[in-house]
């Protein structure tokens, strides 16, 4: 028999990741493809089928595509569309789902890459039998994907879950969104180095991120950094750990997770952002939240979370539809 498959696919602001995933989330095929380039839609997603079945030929195993997961940004699950996504070539409201089900003829599902790694940490990493808790993505920005009874929260609107745009200070720094003050200014792969800046601004403490463009400084440089005892790059991540354990104890209050995963480029520093940042939510929570939430790395912090979110986001659909009625949330 045919394996039977979903495609995820995770559009990013430059490549666009996808996945041949079955339903144990063991990718079969993985490629990308630039999403640069194409001034319409239309011709992105004429592109992209015209590059996945090319690739397909290629294949040496039969399988039985059944439907597309996508997490892209801005992604609404509710409306299937992609709307005002700021690191995109395409603005305004695009008919994402329309247009990908008239190219491929197949089911398609869209959701924000942050709402779509918190489906691929329980239908495949370590969130399978939490039904609350909390995904933070820390890339360029900071994405959150928040899961409450066993369900992500999606909103009135579909747009529920964007910790990264949660004020941080009055008057702060200016965020991609238009607003002053957002988290994500603060905590994100930007954010970090916004702040080692800051800190080299503040100190004459000896660093070698002094001798660093900002262009050219990496997060994964900041962490080997601090582990050679740079003080600039061990403040710049307790700074950064501090603001995120304090913005995670709010969300606590409102949505008591049981645990709390991070993802991303930032989340590989391991010990240099978890430790400050449990240490900071652990003393920002109300009693009665107190030493019982844990802040751990993703499952998945190694593989593709964003294809493997994506493709976890169609395959919940088409399982959930094959349910009987009885059985339905
Ligand atoms: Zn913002």
């Amino acid at each position: 028999m045919a394996l039977e498959v979903v495609l995820g696919i995770d559009i990013g602001g430059t490549f666009t990741k996808i996945g041949l995933v079955d339903r144990t989330g063991s990718i079969h095929f993985e490629d990308e493809i630039s999403t640069r380039g194409y001034k319409a839609i239309e011709d992105f997603i004429v592109a992209l089928h015209a590059h996945v079945m090319g690739r397909f030929e290629t294949l040496d195993f039969s399988f039985n595509l059944l439907g597309i997961g996508v997490g892209a940004p801005n992604g609404n699950y509710y409306e299937g569309t992609i709307e005002h996504a700021p690191n995109l070539d395409w603005k305004g409201r695009i008919e994402f789902v329309r247009l990908m089900e008239d190219q491929f003829h197949l089911p398609v599902v869209v959701t924000n890459d942050a709402n779509a790694a918190a489906l691929g940490e329980m239908l495949f990493g370590d969130a399978g039998q939490l039904k609350n808790f909390l995904m933070i993505t820390l890339g360029t920005g900071l994405g959150s994907g928040l899961v409450v009874n066993g369900d992500v929260i999606y909103g009135h609107d579909g747009f529920a879950g964007e910790l990264g745009h949660v004020l941080v200070y009055d008057h702060g720094r200016q965020c991609g969104c238009g607003k002053k003050g957002c988290l994500e200014t603060y905590v994100s792969a930007t954010g970090i180095k916004r702040t080692a800046y800051e800190l080299l601004a503040e100190s004459n403490d000896d660093s070698e991120i002094r001798n660093i463009p900002f262009s050219k400084l990496k997060p994964v440089t900041i962490t080997s950094l601090a582990e050679k005892g740079d003080p600039i790059a061990i403040k710049a991540f307790e700074r950064t750990g501090y603001l995120l354990g304090r913005a995670l104890a709010d969300t606590v209050a409102h949505i008591s997770p049981a645990r709390i995963f991070l993802f991303g480029g930032l989340a590989k520093a391991g010990k240099w952002i978890i430790d400050p940042a449990k240490q900071s939510l652990e003393k920002h929570l109300m009693p009665i939240y107190q030493n019982k939430i844990d802040i751990v790395p993703s499952a998945l912090l190694d593989k593709n979370i964003a294809v493997l979110g994506a493709a976890a986001l169609i395959w919940k659909k088409l399982d959930h539809k094959s349910l009987p009625d009885k059985d339905r949330d």
